[in-house]
């Protein structure tokens, strides 16, 4: 499924265009998940640039989008040693140059010349898909091929609660229940944290009720929103809020929904700037803590999934073959209704 331009994706008959030189590993793709920005890629053209060779990847639109997958390996380039056919893993998508300042102290994520797989270069809406093997998460056993695609959007909710400084028994709201939100929400349960979903769309709310989760429809006022959130946290509010949402009212109502000494991380990118009241948060110490993807997580999430801490089946909410991917993703744009996670089945 190829990204041609805003409104242009369709299912095309290509060869591989990276080719599989030193350091790469060629995959045949198993399952792959679609992910939001995947559908705003269609809808508001943001990471891929057109008529822009890519700086790591070499590689210009068109693109093969897909970057939450599992796959097995069917060959390796040179000096790839960790590797082999048959090997079962998900990947990181993360193209990092190595060498900058940002690289070299493990926080790729902010590398100077970042690209993702099935942004920057060919992904897994493929058979095949071709990547740099240092992106390789090797697949635990207890990890079948279904979950190994959710590795990369819950690595996504376990750096955010990282980077919120989440601690085991500390009281977490979360808002917004689409993909990313569900991943924040399932791995704090894993860590000992307890989420209070809040999310406006009743059918989502329902799919985090059935999880388990306490539930609130942020409707109205932002301080009124705060004040029934901490009814239900308890005591000053929460400790952490994790806002998944990009609302503009959500920010606001997350600060008032922290407690003395809280903490605001924010995962989802707002359409417009925000004002922020620094007052509230100099008193009393609040903090707000922005987020972007994850570093060196996806091994993490795999080891936590295979020592039976997280089980995030149940966001997988519809599977579809690869030949409805692009009605899907128009699908999405438009309404996403109640779905939380819909995983592709490549691998026929
Ligand atoms: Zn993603
Ligand atoms: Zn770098």
């Amino acid at each position: 499924m190829r990204w041609h331009s805003a409104g242009d994706v369709r299912l095309d008959d290509v060869e591989l265009e990276l080719p599989l030189g030193p350091g790469m590993v060629e995959a045949e793709v198993a399952y792959t998940g679609i992910c939001g920005s995947d559908v705003a890629e269609v809808k508001a053209p943001f990471a891929i640039r057109p008529g822009r060779v890519h700086p790591l990847t070499g590689q210009e639109p068109p693109v093969t989008l897909g970057h939450e997958f599992s796959a097995v390996v069917t060959a390796v380039g040179e000096g790839v040693e960790d590797l082999a056919p048959g090997d079962r893993v998900s990947a990181d998508a993360c193209w990092r140059c190595n060498r900058c300042e940002a690289c070299v102290s493990g926080r790729y994520n902010l590398c100077r010349l970042s690209g993702s797989i099935g942004l920057s270069s060919d992904g897994a809406f493929a058979p095949l898909v071709r990547f740099p093997a240092y992106c390789a998460v090797p697949l635990p056993d207890q990890v079948s091929d279904e979950v190994g695609a959710l590795l990369e959007p819950l690595a996504v909710g376990l750096h955010a609660l990282d980077r919120g400084g989440a601690r085991a028994g500390e009281r977490l709201a979360v808002i917004g229940y689409g993909p990313i939100g569900a991943c924040a929400a399932l791995v704090a349960r894993s860590l000992g944290l307890e989420a209070l979903v809040l999310e406006r769309h009743a059918g989502r709310r329902a799919r985090a009720e059935a999880e388990g989760f306490a539930t609130l429809d942020p409707a109205g006022e932002p301080r009124e929103v705060a004040k029934q959130v901490r009814g239900l946290v308890g005591s000053g509010g929460a400790e952490i809020v994790v806002d998944c949402s990009g609302a503009v009212p959500a920010l606001e109502a997350a600060l008032e929904m922290t407690t003395r000494g809280g903490r605001i991380v924010v995962a989802g990118i707002p359409k417009k700037p925000l004002p922020v009241d620094a007052g509230r948060m100099v008193l009393y110490e609040r903090s707000i803590h922005a987020t972007l993807g994850y570093a060196n997580d996806l091994p993490r999430v795999a080891a936590m999934i295979a020592a039976g801490n997280l089980h995030p089946e149940s966001m997988i909410t519809r599977r579809i073959p690869l030949a409805e991917t692009p009605a899907e993703l128009f699908r999405l744009g438009a309404d996403p209704g109640d779905d939380v996670k819909v995983l592709v089945e490549v691998r026929a």
